[in-house]
C-alpha cells in the first residue's frame, strides 16, 4: 500500500474486534509503589544542553565582550603580544594573526584572494576616527557605525576587517555577497572567526551589518556558536538560542540527528518543512520530545523524556530560547507517553502514557511543573502509538492510537478524562513509524497529524469535522531523523 487509505471511506465503521481494550471511566488518583516516583525539583541526572554562560569582560580573554553596553577595562586597555599579521602593516594579537594567516590560507586554496584592511586600533587612535565620524555625520549615525574608544573590538587586537584582494566592496555590506564574503561567513568559525556583526542582528549588537568585521573568539566558541545556532556574542553569553529557535507554534517539529543535535523545523502556513536552527547539541539520550506550553504561559515549552527515565521541560522564553531543564518526574524509561490535556478544565497539558503492562493512564500536571497522581484508563495499549488531538472538533482531547496491525482508531474524549469506545478512522498505517498532532499547520486552529513514512516522507493529514481533509506531503528524507514533537 502506498499511503494509508483517505479513512472518510471508513467513518462510521464501528470497531468490532474483541481485543480492543476496553475503555474504562477515570478512576480515582492511586500510585502504586512500582509507578514512576515523581520527584519535583530533584537535580536532573542529565547535563543542561541548553547551558548558558557567564559573560566574560576580562580583557585580555579571547571570549572578552565587548559591546556599546560594556566598554574594555580599564578603558585604555592595550593587548601584549601585537604582531603585524600577514605583514599587512595592522596588528592583532599573535593568537588571532596565527589563526587569521591560516584562514586566509584555506580561502586562497579556495580560489578567493583576502586581504587585511583594519586590526589593532589604541583608545586615541578610536578616539579620533569616532570623533571624524561624529562630526561628518552626526552622533546617532555615527554610533551605528562606529564605537566610541574605550568600546571598540578593535582595541582588544582579536577584531580584524579583510576584503577582497582585489579591493572591490571595500567596507561595504557586498562584500558579504562576494564569493569571498560567502566563503568567509561559511568558514570562518573552523579558524576561531565569528562574523561578529551580522546581517539582521543590529538591535542586538547596536552595529549595522559589518560582513569584513571578524572577531577572533577561539574555535570552541565559534564552532559551539554554529552549532547551536547563536548569531551573536550577546546570544552566546545569554545562553540565548537564535530567536529563531524558539518554537512559536504547535505544528513546529523537533528532531534529532545522528550527531545529537536537536533541530528545529518549521513550516510556513501549509508548505514543506524547513531546517531552521539548532536549538542545542548533546540530545543524543532523549528517548522522545514533545512542543507543548506546559507552563501554559503563551509560550512554547520542551517536554523531554530521557532515555534514562527523567521526565523534565525546558520553559521557552517569550524573548527567545530556553530556561534550564527542570525535572518533572523520573521512572518514565520504558513508558510510552504522549502529551496533552484530556480534563478540559485543566488549566495544564498532563501525560498520557502506559509502561510495558499496558494499562492507560493519566497524569495530570497540577502546577505547571510537575505531574500529580494519575488516573488509570484502561488496559490492552502495550505496543500502540498513542496521540492525544481532538479529532471530532468538540473542544475536547480525544485519544488517537495505532494498532500494529495498521488500523488507526478513534476514542471520543468527555473533557473529563474518560473516553468513549473507539470506531476506526484508517487503515494502512502500519507504514508509519511516527504520528504526532499538529496545531497550526494550515492556519491558526487548525487541526491535524503529521506522520512519518518507511520511506522518509512526512505527510499532513489535516482534520475536518470528524473527518480527513486532503493529504499533503510536507517533507522528504525523513529517515535519518529521530523526529518528535
Ligand atoms: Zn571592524
Amino acid at each position: 500500500m502506498a499511503v494509508p487509505l483517505c479513512a472518510a471511506l471508513l467513518l462510521g465503521t464501528p470497531a468490532t474486534a474483541p481485543a480492543l481494550p476496553a475503555p474504562a471511566a477515570a478512576a480515582s488518583a492511586v500510585v502504586p509503589a512500582a509507578l514512576p516516583a515523581l520527584q519535583a525539583g530533584a537535580a536532573p541526572a542529565t547535563v543542561n544542553p541548553l547551558r548558558s554562560l557567564a559573560p566574560v569582560f576580562t580583557a585580555s580573554s579571547t571570549s572578552v565582550l565587548v559591546n556599546k553596553s560594556h566598554p574594555l577595562n580599564p578603558l585604555r586597555y592595550v593587548p601584549a603580544n601585537l604582531v603585524n599579521a600577514r605583514g599587512s602593516g595592522h596588528y592583532l594579537r599573535s593568537d588571532a594573526a596565527g589563526a587569521l594567516n591560516t584562514l586566509f590560507n584555506a580561502a586562497a586554496g579556495a580560489g578567493h584572494g583576502l586581504a587585511v584592511v583594519s586590526g589593532y586600533r589604541s583608545y586615541d587612535t578610536q578616539a579620533s576616527l569616532y570623533n571624524y565620524y561624529v562630526q561628518t555625520y552626526g552622533q546617532a549615525y555615527a554610533d551605528t557605525i562606529s564605537a566610541r574608544p574605550g568600546y571598540s573590538e578593535h582595541q582588544t587586537g582579536l577584531a580584524v576587517d579583510i576584503g577582497n584582494a582585489s579591493g572591490s566592496c571595500g567596507l561595504s555590506t557586498c562584500f558579504g555577497d562576494t564569493p569571498a564574503g560567502r566563503w568567509v561567513a561559511a568558514n570562518a568559525y573552523r579558524y576561531g572567526f565569528i562574523v561578529r556583526y551580522p546581517n539582521g542582528w543590529s538591535g542586538t549588537t547596536g552595529y549595522s551589518y559589518e560582513p569584513w568585521h571578524l572577531r577572533y573568539v577561539g574555535t570552541t566558541i565559534s564552532a559551539d556558536m554554529r552549532a547551536r545556532s547563536y548569531p551573536t556574542l550577546e546570544h552566546y553569553f545569554a545562553g540565548n538560542p537564535a530567536a529563531g529557535a524558539t518554537l512559536k507554534s504547535g505544528s513546529d517539529i523537533v528532531a534529532v540527528n545522528s550527531a545529537g543535535q536537536l533541530l528545529r523545523y518549521t513550516a510556513a502556513t501549509g508548505g514543506s518543512y524547513k531546517f531552521h536552527s539548532t536549538i542545542g547539541s548533546g540530545w543524543g539520550n532523549l528517548k522522545q520530545a514533545f512542543v507543548v506550553d506546559w507552563n501554559s504561559d503563551g509560550v512554547y515549552d520542551l517536554l523531554v523524556q530521557w532515555k534514562a527515565g527523567n521526565l523534565g521541560f525546558y520553559r521557552g522564553r517569550s524573548g527567545g530560547g530556553f530556561d534550564g531543564l527542570r525535572s518533572v518526574g523520573w521512572g518514565w524509561a520504558d513508558m510510552t507517553i504522549t502529551v496533552g490535556k484530556l480534563h478540559r478544565s485543566h488549566k495544564y497539558p498532563g501525560v498520557l502514557g502506559y509502561k510495558p503492562d499496558g494499562v492507560l493512564r493519566y497524569y495530570p500536571n497540577t502546577s505547571g511543573g510537575a505531574l500529580g497522581g494519575f488516573t488509570s484508563t484502561g488496559p490492552g495499549w502495550a505496543g500502540r502509538g498513542i496521540t492525544l488531538a481532538d479529532w471530532n472538533n468538540d473542544g475536547n482531547s480525544d485519544v488517537l492510537s495505532q494498532l500494529p496491525s495498521g488500523s488507526l482508531l478513534y476514542y471520543m474524549g468527555n473533557g473529563t478524562g474518560g473516553i468513549a469506545y473507539p470506531s476506526t478512522i484508517g487503515t494502512g498505517w502500519q507504514v508509519m513509524n511516527y504520528i504526532a498532532p499538529a496545531f497550526g499547520y494550515a492556519g491558526p486552529g487548525t487541526r491535524g497529524l503529521l506522520a512519518r513514512k518507511s520511506d522518509g516522507t512526512l505527510h499532513y493529514y489535516g482534520f475536518g469535522t470528524k473527518a480527513w481533509l486532503p493529504r499533503k506531503q510536507v517533507g522528504a528524507g525523513w529517515g535519518p531523523m529521530r523526529i518528535f514533537k
